[in-house]
């Protein structure tokens, strides 16, 4: 028998507990968002049931497809990389969009916002490891149009997410983290205020994630095991 969501969920919030008590952090301060890409608007029903709330999701046109048959409860995250135009649908269905790497898609999302009256809070996304084959920005960059960034009326910089290199040992991951939560100072430096959010961990490294700071951390196979379809593997 497969194990449940909510097994599955169970342990997983154990886990945040124990790293959070490890970090002297408060359990409050990090968000689990379950990263459902691949897996059906019934397995969003299941997760609901069991309690979890934040979603979050990597392709414009599953997205699509899938939170209208989900429950009204759940609330979802854009964590892919977005197109210029797939962002008036990204602006509609997601409260906030993470991984934005250019000016040229904040402004086209700042424009978008505008029209559906609304203001979207972005993260914005780092290749920490500065991997050629990896979306996001180089640090400098970043610094470099930050204050053009947080200047488009129409979105708000909540802070930064990264995806480091894979690895099977969840500490190679740790001088990321560390690095994320520094440029997130820096950042914080440049514009006088601070930045709430700091989204980093996955299945394999969330703890050491959030012994270094995350407040938001993406677990998909953790919590709903190996993704289903090999067509939606082949696209990740
Ligand atoms: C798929 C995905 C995750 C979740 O990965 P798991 O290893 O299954 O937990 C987290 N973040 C992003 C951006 C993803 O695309």
């Amino acid at each position: 028998m497969p194990v449940s969501f909510a097994e599955n969920l169970n342990v997983i919030r154990q886990r945040i507990a124990a790293a959070c008590s490890r970090a002297g952090r408060d359990e409050s301060s990090v968000t689990l968002l379950a990263v459902s890409k691949s897996h059906p608007p019934e397995t969003i029903h299941e997760a609901v049931a069991a309690g979890q709330l934040h979603f979050g999701e990597n392709k414009i046109q599953e997205a699509k497809a899938k939170i209208p048959l989900s429950p009204g409860k759940a609330r979802w995250q854009f964590i892919g990389h977005l197109q210029s135009n797939k962002v008036r649908d990204a602006v509609e269905l997601f409260e906030m969009i993470q991984g934005v790497d250019s000016l040229a898609i904040a402004r086209e999302i700042s424009k978008r916002a505008e029209q559906a009256g609304k203001t979207v809070p972005i993260l914005l996304e780092v290749n920490v490891a500065g991997e050629a084959s990896k979306f996001g920005y180089q640090p400098p960059t970043l610094l470099a149009e930050l204050e053009a960034l947080n200047a488009l009326p129409k979105i708000e910089v909540h802070g930064l997410m990264a995806i480091p290199p894979y690895s099977p040992v969840p500490e190679k991951a740790r001088p990321y983290f560390q690095k994320l939560r520094e440029l997130k100072t820096a950042c914080e430096t440049v514009l006088g205020v601070p930045l709430p959010q700091l989204s980093m961990g996955m299945s394999g490294d969330f703890e050491v994630a959030i012994e270094e700071g995350a407040t938001i951390i993406r677990v998909g196979t953790a919590l709903f095991g190996e993704r289903i379809s090999t067509i939606a593997r082949a696209r990740d």
